[in-house]
């Protein structure tokens, strides 16, 4: 996120003269795969940016969209023999296009209040909740004002029973204390799944780890840095930062529950722990005398890019969830996007759904009870999908939730 504006062109023609245009990432480019065009792929969009750095090129319409198609998943990275740091390139990209756009570009509303303070997401699924329940959602359905305002395709994302209530800051004491850990919460997992973090605080304090929520923490800014809104992420990462700089606990770590925010929240510099994700931290600490409940299951386990590509631990829930005696796991989704792919699957919804059933085809819905996902985001892309089949038996989760059951 660190991108000093006066030398914006000089880093992205010095990232992109690493690439020697081999190809090998046209065969993992998701968007590649489906457009089959140059542009739509990594080594297109690094020519394109080089171009636009150099001034060879103008910002047209076209070029944008080849840009903001981009899903951000870093499968390229994953193929690169020269180990462009893609990610780092399209941020730098996109900041450049905002700032030579006299057209800007924006978050979609909903996504601008996501991430804005705790007070108006609290707000905003209060008010949800209480339209649903007063059948206004039904209402506007038919009143065709979900269309109008854009909410209609949003809508059928959002789990049908949101809880009520939050997770609250308190802090949550460990009988038996080994350190302390700062929990981040998401803006999503905080309003649409308190549940998880409460799993969170469970596991975390049984493995003997008292818990802070601070209440003031905010987006890590993720959404903002891949949207060329540079000065935003790092406006948040400084705020976050010296919030979490205050805590007058000794932190072991701070963990995060959404792998989607994990490499954002590792270019943080400055903070008093590092950022570690739960499940490598309930692996790395797991208690010698723990003993597990069998669960009799047979569950999906979805490997989302940004655990796979992003903090390069594809198999981290797999090796998790199989501590868990009798438990049957089955991977899928460790090639490809589903889709999802931050605040994507509300600006794309053509490719995002091409994706998103891509993904759930690769395994057999009859077979499986559960599905899990580390990333929320991904897990209501792949609910939403298998919705869309008509398949609306499976429980969705994150991989969390299913070993808190085994505790
Ligand atoms: S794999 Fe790397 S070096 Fe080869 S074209 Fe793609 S980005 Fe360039
Ligand atoms: S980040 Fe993903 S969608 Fe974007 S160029 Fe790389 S592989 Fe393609």
């Amino acid at each position: 996120m660190n991108v000093d504006s006066t030398t914006l062109e000089q880093q992205i023609n010095h990232l992109a003269s690493q690439c020697v245009r081999c190809g090998l990432c046209l065969t993992v480019c998701p968007t590649y795969q489906i457009n089959r065009v140059e542009a739509e792929s990594p080594r297109g969009r690094i020519q394109l940016l080089a171009a636009v750095a150099k001034s060879e090129l103008s910002v047209d319409v076209s070029l944008k969209q080849h840009i903001t198609q981009c899903l951000s998943c870093r499968q390229c990275e994953t193929v690169c023999p020269t180990n462009v740091p893609y990610e780092q390139l399209l941020i730098h990209g996109r900041t450049l296009l905002q700032q030579k756009n006299s057209k800007k570009a924006h978050l979609p509303f909903i996504m601008t209040i996501m991430t804005a303070h705790a007070y108006w997401r609290r707000w905003l699924f209060g008010a949800y909740r209480a339209c649903s329940k007063l059948g206004l959602l039904t209402l506007s359905h038919r009143l065709g004002l979900l269309r109008l305002f854009k909410l209609k395709r949003l809508l059928r994302y959002l789990p049908r029973n949101i809880a009520p209530t939050f997770i609250n800051a308190a802090p949550y004491y460990a009988q038996a204390k080994r350190g302390s850990v700062l929990l981040l919460t998401g803006c999503s997992s905080a309003v649409l799944e308190p549940h998880t973090l409460r799993d969170a605080v469970r596991l975390l304090t049984a493995w003997g780890y008292d818990v802070i929520i601070p209440k003031e923490q905010g987006c890590c800014g993720a959404l903002h840095a891949h949207a060329g809104f540079n000065a935003k992420a790092q406006a948040l990462a400084a705020k976050n930062t010296a919030l979490f700089q205050a805590q007058p606990q000794k932190l072991n770590a701070i963990i995060q529950v959404t792998t989607g925010c994990a490499s954002t929240w590792q270019t943080y510099t400055h903070l008093p722990a590092p950022i570690v994700d739960i499940q490598q931290f309930l692996l790395d600490q797991w208690p010698s005398d723990l003993a597990l409940k069998s669960l009799t299951l047979s569950v999906a386990v979805h490997s989302p890019c940004s655990q796979r590509n992003g903090m390069g631990s594809g198999t981290l829930s797999m090796t998790l969830l199989s501590k868990i005696p009798q438990i049957h796991l089955i991977g899928f989704g460790d090639t490809t996007c589903c889709g999802a792919a931050g605040d994507y699957f509300l600006k794309q919804p053509q490719l995002s759904d091409q994706l998103g059933q891509q993904t759930i085809n690769t395994i057999a819905a009859a077979t499986i009870t559960e599905v899990v996902s580390a990333n929320i985001g991904c897990r209501l892309q792949l609910a939403k999908q298998w919705a869309d089949q008509g398949i609306d038996t499976l429980h969705f989760c994150h991989p969390i939730s299913l070993l808190a059951r085994a505790v």
